[in-house]
């Protein structure tokens, strides 16, 4: 059987990994700048994740949910405490879609409605609903199974006039826009979206698939807006690689059992690889960490890299150029033996590196984009 190829961008086998650095099958070395698409948070093959996942395998990997399944227990108190969400409680899944998708469903059932306002560039997710609220041409089925979507400017005015118009269930939105090129609502619009959203009795829903997990140099990107949302979808850094997703949920809109299932959400081996990333978290202090290279990073982007715009907070970042970033990506990769991102704006290279990225190899990725961009800005 052929393989269904998902998306071949790089003609490169990664065989090996550890920390920011990845080795292709021919020994060849890379410095990991994209985590995988913000998947990697703690590092590559932490000794700590691999003992932790390693021992748990050894005693039990799986049973269904149909048994008590303590370290899932121990998952929920630890993300609440790390977060600072423990009033909240959490939901266990596989992926960011899933997770999404069962925010929508979750707002549906408590309000009895299926509008849902989305915001323009959005991306979050490849379900049904997910998908539904995703503004991005290439990925949308023609398709909707439950919910209508608005896609709205990120205009306060707009949004109340939305929610006085259609029966309207959620707003969801990425705190930073990660696919659609690390674009950033304001602290004030997110403030007056919560407050519209608790008026109109609406779930607020902060995707942090991408933008949780310490990235943005606070747990949560909404934080930096002081904000508390209904419910709060992550993945992607949340396992470090490890398929594990989840919603945490307000005591307002705690869900009833039955409504939110999944066979192999919140499964031992799982629970264990997340449970790995949350200590080495706290013990690394790899927030603070994120926030202070994210500055430095900036800084020197700012100062040096030719760019229109540097956009994002900590290690969530954007640099916008005046033109298409693929031969600077291109020449990253395959003269520089570095990894970076690209977005649905082609000409906005993104930059997701492990939360625990050394000053080094900030220095060693700022100094190839420094060497590409001077010669391509003596050629313009
Ligand atoms: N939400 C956001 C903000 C994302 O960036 C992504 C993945 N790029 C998703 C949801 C979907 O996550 P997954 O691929 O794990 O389904």
């Amino acid at each position: 059987m052929e393989l269904f190829n998902v998306y071949p961008l790089n003609d490169i086998t990664p065989v090996r990994a550890l920390g920011a650095q990845l080795w292709d099958e021919n020994g060849q070395q890379y410095l990991d700048f994209y985590g995988g698409h913000a998947v990697i948070s703690i590092g590559h093959s932490h000794p700590r994740y691999v003992q932790r996942i390693t021992e748990q395998v050894q005693k039990i990997g799986f049973y269904s949910n149909s048994v008590h399944i303590p370290i899932q227990r121990e998952l929920a108190q630890k993300l609440g405490d790390v977060s600072g969400y423990p009033d909240y409680t959490l939901f266990l899944c596989n992926s960011g879609a899933e997770a999404n998708e069962n925010a929508l469903k979750l707002a549906s059932f408590h309000t009895g409605k299926n509008h849902v306002i989305a915001f323009k560039g959005a991306f979050h997710g490849r379900t049904s609903g997910a998908v539904a609220a995703t503004d991005n041409a290439k990925i949308v089925a023609p398709f909707n199974a439950n919910h209508s979507i608005s896609f709205l400017p990120y205009d306060l005015a707009e949004v109340e006039r939305v929610l006085q118009e259609k029966p309207t269930c959620a707003v969801i939105i990425e705190p930073i826009q990660g696919v659609g090129g690390i674009i950033m609502p304001s602290d004030e619009f997110l403030q007056g979206l919560d407050e519209l959203c608790r008026a109109h009795g609406v779930v607020l829903i902060a995707d942090e698939v991408q933008s949780g997990y310490g990235r943005s140099g606070k747990f949560f990107a909404h934080q930096h807006a002081g904000i508390r949302p209904g419910v709060i979808s992550v993945a992607k850094g949340m396992g470090n690689g490890f398929p594990i997703g989840g919603i945490l949920i307000s005591p307002e809109f705690q869900a009833s059992y039955g409504l939110l299932g999944t066979t192999f959400g919140g499964n031992h081996l799982a629970c264990a690889a997340a449970l790995a990333v949350l200590e080495v978290i706290e013990q690394e202090a790899l927030i603070e960490h994120a926030h202070q290279m994210g500055d430095y990073l900036r800084t020197a982007l700012l100062a040096n890299a030719g760019a229109q715009e540097i956009r994002g907070r900590g290690l969530m970042i954007g640099v916008k150029y005046d033109f298409p970033i693929k031969d600077i990506r291109d020449q990253l990769l395959m003269e520089h033996h570095i990894f970076v991102g690209n977005a649905s704006d082609p000409t906005v290279l993104r930059l997701l590196p492990p939360l625990s990225i050394k000053q080094e190899e900030v220095d060693q990725f700022l100094q190839a984009l420094y060497t590409i961009t001077k010669d391509s800005l003596v050629e313009k």
